[in-house]
């Protein structure tokens, strides 16, 4: 039988971009649905085939609680308390929908703060790309480092200057 098609290379090289930055835009996409205006945060959890299985922002929990956006920030000692963490959300989000987390990455516009680090090891993440090094915790690092999760700025804004 003949062929009803040929093989044409374009002229012009196909610029691919890479998983890494790839994930990283879409965490700052996710950054851009934040509710809390103190701090716009994005997560996006990966996994072992470079599929998405969670995102996450911060902004205020459940259905019924008012975003800052609408009603203020609930400050407390220069914080604002009524938002769980990107990274949190991602990880929320897995245990009510049953998906497994162990082996996967994630990718946060943001370093992650101690908090959100000590939940992510427990997740079972074995890396975390971070863009902006925000408050990087010393002992956040610590924690990562003794437990052998890779730990990787992938810096957006390095790539456009
Ligand atoms: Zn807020
Ligand atoms: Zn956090």
């Amino acid at each position: 039988m003949e062929k009803s098609y040929t093989y044409v290379k374009s002229g012009e090289p196909n610029i691919r971009k890479s998983w890494d930055h790839y994930f990283m835009e879409l965490a700052h996409l996710a950054a851009s649905r934040s509710t809390c205006s103190r701090a716009h945060v994005g997560a996006i959890v990966v996994n072992r085939e470079h599929r998405i299985v969670a995102t996450g922002y911060n902004g205020s929990v459940g259905k019924k609680t008012p975003h800052c956006d609408e009603i203020g920030h609930a400050m407390r000692d220069g914080h604002c308390i009524a938002t769980q963490h990107a990274e949190l959300n991602c990880i929320s989000y897995c245990a009510k929908e049953g998906i497994a987390m162990g082996g996967a990455s994630i990718y946060v516009t943001h370093f992650p703060c101690l908090h959100c680090t000590k939940a992510l090891i427990q997740s079972g993440i074995t890396s975390i790309y971070y863009d902006e090094a925000y408050r990087v915790d010393d002992f956040a690092l610590h924690l990562l480092e003794i437990n052998g999760i890779e730990c990787i700025q992938i810096s957006l804004e390095e790539r456009r200057g």
